[in-house]
Order: structure tokens, then C-alpha cells, then sequence
């Protein structure tokens, strides 16, 4: 299949770096869906993104990605996510891409692949229930919730279970505390990564698996110049 970068600017979407226009056509693998092309335009870094991940929404590029990632740390998927242009600097997908790069690092250190791909879908249908917003008018972050949908569905919790319904509960509590001191304005960024962050203790002191080191740095945000209510220097990630 041939496929060139079509619908946005001059430069990788994923690294900045000036698009090549070859002569030749090469053997490319796209970046969110690892599926092999054959493709005249690559970054001078070699980055490929297939025209379906690039026209997908941004729900379902989530999902896919996840799905194909064998990636354990979940910053990393959040970030590579992010940079695609489906993720929108502030928006209702971050609700849905918390749990799943939670989910996928969980599955991805098991190697349980089956699961992952059940997880995700599960994890799918209930963040699409946390809609935009819900932050300032509910006061209930909606990458917090994503913390407690990823809790709830790898304890499989329910209404009427006991130690994982405290579980889930109490995850989505504490990040909703870590993001609260903060205070606003809203940023999906800010608060997808400290809810990821949260959510990796929360699982290591409580589960006992340890998703990536949290403790090792924190991820330099890219994304400030999207963000005009961006927080400066007072963001833990600037
Ligand atoms: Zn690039
Ligand atoms: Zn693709």
C-alpha cells in the first residue's frame, strides 16, 4: 500500500523534524499501528504515520495503539500518543487514554496480550460515559475517573464487590487529590500525567506491581505552546 502524510503541515507530527519527499518508495512501519507500507515521505528521523491512524478519531487511535504497543511504560505511550493530532490539547479522549495506557502497561508486563485487547474495550465503553468538562462542573476530573476505570477493571470490580470496589474508589480518590492541589485551570496534560503517576504507586503499594519508576524524573511537558491557560512554571511538568 502506498501512502504519503496528507493532512496536516510540513513537518513529523511526531517529532517536528522536516518531512522528506523521496524518489524511491522504502519499507516504512507506521508508528501507531505498526503496520508495514511502502512510502516516498518519512521524517529525517524516519518516522511514518499511516493515513488511517492520521484520520482516526482519537478514541480509536487510542485504542489501536494500545492494542499493537508491547511498550510497558505508560508515560511513554501517553506522550507518543499526545503528539498525534486526533489527541487534542484538551479534550474527552484523555479520559479514555489514561486507563488505556494504564491497562496496556499492566497487561504489556504479563505478557497477556488476550486480556489487554478485553481490557481495553471494556475500559472503552465506560470512559466514553465521562464527558468533557466534568472537571470544573462536577468536580471530578475526568483523567482521575480514567484512574479508577483502570483500577475497576484490572481488579474487576462491581457495585457489589468489596476490597476491589475500595480499590478502584480509592484510586480515582487520591489522584483526584493529587490533580485538586494543583489547582486549575483545566490542562489534559498536567493532569493525565500526574494521574498516571499516581496511579503507578497506587498500584505498586497496593497490587504490588510495578508499572515503570515514577519516581526517576518527571516527563517534560511539549505541549505549553497549544495551552494557553498553560500554568508555566508552576506546572510540576514545565
Ligand atoms: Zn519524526
Ligand atoms: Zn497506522
Amino acid at each position: 500500500m502506498n501512502n504519503t502524510f496528507t493532512n496536516h503541515s510540513y513537518n513529523c507530527m511526531f517529532c517536528g523534524e522536516e518531512l522528506e519527499y523521496l524518489q524511491e518508495y522504502k519499507d516504512v512501519e507506521c508508528l501507531y499501528c505498526h503496520e508495514k507500507f511502502q512510502s516516498n515521505v518519512t521524517c529525517k528521523s524516519g518516522h511514518y504515520v499511516c493515513d488511517s491512524c492520521h484520520s482516526m478519531s482519537g478514541i480509536d487511535l487510542i485504542e489501536k495503539y494500545c492494542k499493537e504497543t508491547t511498550k510497558t511504560n505508560p508515560i511513554e505511550m501517553a506522550i507518543e500518543l499526545m503528539k498525534s493530532p486526533s489527541i487534542h490539547m484538551h479534550g474527552p479522549e484523555h479520559h479514555y487514554l489514561v486507563p488505556a495506557v494504564l491497562i496496556s502497561s499492566y497487561y504489556n508486563l504479563k505478557k497477556d496480550y488476550k486480556t489487554k485487547i478485553k481490557k481495553l474495550a471494556v475500559a472503552k465503553k465506560r470512559a466514553k460515559d465521562v464527558p468533557g468538562g466534568i472537571c470544573g462542573f462536577n468536580g471530578n476530573c475526568g483523567a482521575a475517573v480514567g484512574t479508577g476505570i483502570y483500577m475497576s477493571v484490572i481488579t474487576e470490580a462491581t457495585p457489589l464487590t468489596k476490597e476491589s470496589w475500595g480499590l478502584a474508589n480509592m484510586m480515582t480518590g487520591t489522584t483526584l487529590i493529587a490533580i485538586a492541589k494543583r489547582g486549575g485551570p483545566r490542562c489534559c496534560k498536567r493532569n493525565s500525567f500526574i494521574a498516571i503517576r499516581n496511579a503507578a504507586k497506587f498500584t505498586e503499594e497496593n497490587i504490588g506491581i510495578k508499572l515503570y519508576d515514577y519516581r526517576k524524573g518527571k516527563p517534560k511537558c511539549t505541549f505549553k505552546s497549544k495551552n494557553k491557560e498553560c500554568i508555566g512554571n508552576q506546572c510540576p511538568f514545565n
